[in-house]
């Protein structure tokens, strides 16, 4: 295991892996966390994002391999000497303090002298836009201004790590939106380099700089949001990301020119040509999975010949300027997000084409996405 250059404040897990008994909460982590970046530590229940914000915390020693903070190994270093600051999803705040207590607490304890806790608490409490709440009792602030507050307490002394485990998933939906567009401004104005915790694909989305994403233990890719939406490494990471889930259409491309069957055969399609091309160059293989996202299947009213698919609008619904349809096909099913200035109608028969330079094709077998 190498370490990293001295100088870089970069935090890496090398081979990090957790195991409870026989549980395997996390497994042969290797991850690279930038400095100053807001990663966002992204994955269903259960795979093993908490373990690993643990670990990088100093909650949990890791069964084996190693965690830097730049070229400082921390790996069974406690967490008071890590230089690491958490907020959760419940508060944790001092109930016999007011606000201001709260948050120069740490700084108390550590010793700092009384004008600085004042000048700090000021700064941060004007970064979280609190200061009006300086001089209240915990008890009188709402669920919003209490995550403020765990925020400003946790930053107010400046951490090398700043790590934020769920921290909005007990906050109503149009404050959680509100509190992550501060999230990104905070992050920009503080510079510290932040993990942020969630199972919710479209806070990751939104706020990261990078996202990893975890399933079962184990890392699945990392990357910027755009380039995970776009070049997902493999089927899991597509459906998972997005904010509509993308149609898996299992597809026998059969000759160049001629018909695809697609799902278990029932319905056929000619494919684009040049799709066609690109999966011939990437795989042997005639039988692969596509990945079609809800936005890049085409819906009219009348048919384009060979390459349209025949479907019946089968329920939609209405997202603002923007409608989402689930189209029936025979027996199978495929949703489709178009404009809302054309709109069909429940029962309506309609022709369904796909718009093949945005199409994902996936090994049939292990999933991977073809890079075509
Ligand atoms: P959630 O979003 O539900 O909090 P998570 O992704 O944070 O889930 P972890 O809490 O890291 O997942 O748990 C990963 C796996 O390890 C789970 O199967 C969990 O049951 C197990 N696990 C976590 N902590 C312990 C523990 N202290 N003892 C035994 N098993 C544990």
């Amino acid at each position: 295991m190498q370490q990293p250059e001295t100088g870089s404040n970069n935090i890496r897990l090398n081979h990090v892996a957790k195991h409870f008994g026989s549980e395997v909460a996390v497994k042969d982590l290797e991850l690279e966390i930038e400095d100053k970046e807001l990663l966002v530590l992204l994955g269903p229940s259960g795979c093993g994002k908490t373990t690993t914000m643990n670990m990088l915390a100093g909650l949990e020693e890791p069964t084996s391999g190693e965690i830097w903070f730049g070229s400082r190994q921390v790996t069974n270093v406690p967490a008071e000497q890590r230089d690491v600051a958490m907020v959760f999803q419940t508060f944790a705040l001092y109930p016999h303090l007011n606000v201001r207590g709260n948050i120069g607490f740490g700084l108390k304890t550590r010793g700092t002298s009384k004008d600085v806790i004042a000048q700090r608490v000021s700064e941060i409490s004007h970064l979280l836009h609190i200061e009006e709440l300086l001089d209240r009792k915990i008890t009188e602030l709402s669920g919003g201004q209490r995550q403020r507050v765990s925020i400003a307490k946790a930053l107010v002394r400046k951490p090398f790590l700043f790590l934020l485990d769920e921290p909005f998933s007990s906050i109503d939906a149009i404050l959680r939106r509100e509190l992550r567009t501060e999230i990104v401004r905070i992050h920009r104005e503080v510079k510290t380099t932040m993990v942020f915790v969630t199972h919710d694909q479209e806070e990751a989305m939104s706020i990261a700089d990078r996202v990893a994403v975890m399933r079962g233990g184990e890392l699945m890719q990392v990357g910027p949001p755009l380039s995970l939406y776009d070049e997902p490494a493999n089927l899991w990471v597509a459906k998972f990301i997005g904010a509509q889930p993308t149609n898996v259409v299992p597809a026998n491309l059969g000759e160049r020119g001629g018909m695809a069957g697609l799902f278990d055969g029932s319905c056929a399609m000619q494919v684009d040509e040049g799709f066609f091309d690109r999966v011939a160059a990437a795989t042997d293989s005639r039988t692969v999975t596509l990945g079609v996202r809800p936005e890049f299947v085409e819906v009219s009213a009348a048919s384009r010949g060979a390459s349209s698919l025949a479907a019946r609008v089968y329920t939609l619904q209405v997202l603002g300027n923007q409608i989402l349809y689930d189209l029936e096909i025979g027996t199978n099913h495929l949703l489709a997000i178009t404009s809302s200035r054309e709109h069909f109608r429940v029962d309506q028969s309609v022709f369904v084409d796909f718009d093949w330079p945005n199409v994902m094709a996936f090994d049939a077998v292990s999933e991977a996405r073809l890079k075509i």
